[in-house]
């Protein structure tokens, strides 16, 4: 393996692959895709899905959700993790937009809003085709960015802060590139057989290629 890796032109196969991958959130609008995402935090995004039809029967839009409580709310979240912080953030994000056409779609208005920080802000973002103004920096991308070697540590902010110096902004939907192979490729058990960033890989160069070796 080349000791210095031209990041910028590495990782242009897993840009290329992921390019068009939707968010594995199954949501039908901007509004639905916000509020499914402050209910994934720390839950999974399986568990969201599974529960979001009943919740925008009842919820169809922001101006619906603006006039929930937290009562009629939780019969439809309490399958949630932390449901009731949830509702509570929520309900006081709709009532601060009130109508879908009103959302937010910067990272400085959207992280303003409760209980979305800069991954989420960015998931936003993508979704609704704006350009990148981070890096979604995941549980995945902790995993995958080390062993590609594009990053160091373990440390999310600082994941992020070292992709952002290394790609040019055009590429930082490497984030959400690296977040689809760290679920479907690099997998805590690797499957580095079949992955197409063996030539560029630190921890396939170092590890895996030397144990196969032998
Ligand atoms: S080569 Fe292996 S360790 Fe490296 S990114 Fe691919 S799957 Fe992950």
């Amino acid at each position: 393996m080349p000791s210095k890796i031209d990041w910028p032109k590495a990782i242009q196969p897993l840009l290329k692959k992921y390019k068009t991958t939707k968010h594995p959130l199954e949501y039908k609008s901007i509004y639905q895709l916000l509020v499914m995402v402050v209910l994934s935090a720390q839950d999974s995004d399986r568990n969201i899905n599974t529960i979001a039809p009943k919740l925008f029967e009842a919820f169809p839009d922001m101006n619906a959700l603006s006039r929930a409580t937290e009562e009629t709310l939780f019969p439809f979240i309490s399958k949630v993790r932390n449901f009731a912080t949830k509702a509570k953030w929520l309900i006081e994000i709709a009532k601060t937009i009130k109508e879908d056409k009103k959302i937010p779609l910067t990272h400085e208005s959207l992280t303003s809003l409760k209980g979305i920080g800069s991954k989420s802000a960015n998931v936003i973002l993508r979704e609704a085709g704006k350009p990148a103004e981070g890096v979604i920096v995941d549980l995945h991308v902790v995993r995958v960015a080390p062993r590609l070697g594009i990053a160091t540590g373990t440390d999310p902010k600082k994941i992020e802060k070292q992709i952002k110096e290394i790609l040019p902004q055009k590429d930082w939907d490497a984030g959400m590139a690296m977040s689809f192979h760290g679920r479907e490729i690099c997998r805590p058990t690797p499957k580095c057989e079949i992955c197409l960033m063996t030539p560029v890989c630190h921890y396939y160069n170092t590890v895996i290629k030397k144990l196969t070796v032998k």
